[in-house]
Parts: structure tokens; sequence; C-alpha cells
């Protein structure tokens, strides 16, 4: 039986700040992963601290700097649907689109799904090739950190006592790129991520050397871009043999859990691979036709 504990509804970031000194404070927001934790004892709160009411977690708008700032509290279902994340960064909508189901999407926050901070966390790849930043708010004013700092581990987030998330930053992305998500689960229907992947690609350089972007979740201990996969990409045009290298790296750095209930080891080192060519052949980044290799 979950124990009891106190709940307070806060009305704006200074009043949950102020609750969240108090001892065993946790913050709740769609509560699709606290309330499931409570009730599976893994957490045990002295003080539910409701910050959805908070209007400094709300909205999506541009930023001054062209890209785009996205409210802690925004949905799913607002992600999947807004045109602005639709056209400027796709895989975003692609990621929240394809999270849990319909009930499930229309409660769980972008800020949720990141302080949960769970290694296959929809978002985490996505957020990662747009080089997003998180902006926390808390007792000390207001900062800034790039995501990769802002996620520690399995769990773990650099979020101190009394701070909340309050917002993504998402740069603009360079001239002519584009961006795809891509996720395996167990089973059709809903189930999370046994493996998924991120994809950015800019426009060729007349050697055929672009930006590329990739990241994965679930088979690392935070979801994250994968650099020295990167690095292969970007040498030159997107030919077969440069993708089997980058495959091949992928599949040696990454570091699955072998207890993992979705998948094996083995299945998503080989998945990963697959998933970031699948990735690039449907931004027609490929040099080759993917119906021409065999590949599933
Ligand atoms: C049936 C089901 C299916 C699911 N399917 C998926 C899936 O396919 N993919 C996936 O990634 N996840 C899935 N989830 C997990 C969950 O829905 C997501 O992680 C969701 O985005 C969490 O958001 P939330 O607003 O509900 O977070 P909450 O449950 O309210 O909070 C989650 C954690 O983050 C903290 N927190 C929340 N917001 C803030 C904030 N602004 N500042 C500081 N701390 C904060 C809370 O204290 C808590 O520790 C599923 C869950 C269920 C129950």
């Amino acid at each position: 039986m979950p124990g009891s504990f106190d709940y307070f509804r806060a009305r704006n970031l200074v009043e949950a700040t102020a609750a969240l000194k108090q001892e065993g404070a946790v913050v709740l927001a769609g509560g699709t992963d606290l309330l499931v934790n409570i009730r599976g004892n893994k957490v045990y709160p002295q003080l539910v601290v409701d910050i959805k009411g908070l209007p400094e977690l709300k909205g999506i708008r541009e930023t001054r700097e062209g890209g785009l700032w996205i409210g802690a509290l925004t949905t799913m279902k607002e992600i999947a649907i807004n045109t602005l994340i639709q056209e400027r960064y796709k895989a975003l909508a692609e990621a929240a689109s394809v999270m849990g189901c319909f009930e499930i999407r229309v409660r769980a926050t972008i800020g949720g799904n990141i302080c949960n901070a769970s290694p296959g966390a929809e978002t985490g790849p996505v957020l990662a090739i747009l080089n997003a930043a998180v902006e926390i708010g808390g007792p000390g004013g207001r900062r800034i950190l790039p995501l990769e700092q802002f996620l520690l581990g399995p769990g773990r987030t650099a979020l101190g006592q009394g701070e909340v998330l309050v917002g993504f930053i998402l740069p603009p992305l360079p001239s002519g790129s584009r961006t795809a998500y891509l996720r395996r689960s167990r089973i059709k229907g809903m189930d999370l991520a046994a493996v998924s992947v991120a994809v950015l690609a800019g426009l060729p350089d007349s050697e055929g050397k672009r930006e590329i972007r990739v990241a994965a979740g679930a088979v690392l201990a935070t979801p994250a871009r994968v650099g020295t996969v990167e690095e292969i990409l970007k040498q030159g045009p997107l030919t077969y043999e440069r993708i089997r290298q980058a495959r091949d790296r992928f599949a040696e750095v990454i570091a699955p859990r072998a207890g993992s209930l979705r998948a094996t080891p083995e299945y998503k080192q080989e998945m990963v691979g697959q998933l970031m060519e699948m990735a690039l052949a449907k931004l027609a980044a490929l040099e080759y036709r993917l119906e021409e290799v065999a590949t599933l």
C-alpha cells in the first residue's frame, strides 16, 4: 500500500519552489510516471507539489534567435499537433505522436518525460539531436543547462532541491536540415521503446559532406548523441560502405543492459544501426536505395 502524503497545488513558480524545499517533496505534472511509481512503492513522497497550474511552464513560442521555447507542461498531444514543431522539428512531433496511447499523450508532459530520466524516454534522443537546452527555475533564480548536462543517469537529473524544469530551448536548425525519429518496441500497440534513434541530416556540400547528428534511446545510461558514429557519417557521401562502417561503430559504442525486459543487447546492437539507416533513407540522405539491399 502506498503511504499517505500531503498535496499542494502551486499557483506560480515562487510557490512551487518554496514548497519543494521541504524534505520529501516531489513535483507532479501529468502524473503518468509519478503515480505509477507511488502505486508501485518506488517513491514515497511526503508532499506532492502539483505544478499543472503554473503559467510560467506553459506555451510554445518562437525565440528571438529563430528557435523555439517549449514549456515543460506541454503535453505530447500538443507537441504532436503543433504546426511549428511539425514544420521545423519534425522528429519531435514524430516521437510525441508514438508515445503511449491517446489517454497518456493528453496528460504526459515533455518536462515529465525528461525529468523522469529514463534511458528510453521518447523525447530524449530527439532533444539531443536538436541541441536542446533546459531552463530551470528555483530558489537561486533561473539557470540554463545543455540537455547532456541535465541528464546524469537513469532516474538522475541536475535538478537541485526546490528546482523545477521550466522549459526547453531549441536553437534554429542548420539551414536545409531535416530530422527523423524511429523506434522499435516488443509489441505493436502501446509499449515503451526497446530501442530508438533520432537523426538530423543537413544538405550536402560539393564533396557530399553534411551536418549529421545521431542520438539513441534505451541503449545508453541516458538518451544521447553518439559522436563517433556522427564523425564517420560526416566524412563524405552516405554510401553503402560508409553506412556499414557507421552501423558497426554504433553497435560497438552502445551499452545496452543485459537484463532489459524489452530486448537483448544483441537485438539492440543490430537495431540501432538499422534504425539509423532507415531514418537517413527517410530523409533521402543515402546514396543508395534501401530496397536494393537486404536490411530487415
Ligand atoms: C501506460 C503508459 C504508457 C507510457 N508510454 C510511454 C512511452 O511510450 N514512451 C515514454 O517515453 N514514456 C511512456 N510512459 C511514461 C510517461 O508517460 C512519460 O515519461 C511522461 O512524459 C511523463 O510525464 P508526466 O507529465 O506524466 O510526468 P510526471 O509523472 O508528473 O513526473 C515524472 C517525473 O518527473 C518529475 N517532474 C515532472 N515535471 C517536472 C518539472 N517540470 N520539473 C521538475 N520535475 C518534474 C516528477 O517529480 C516525476 O519524478 C508511459 C506511461 C504509462 C503509464
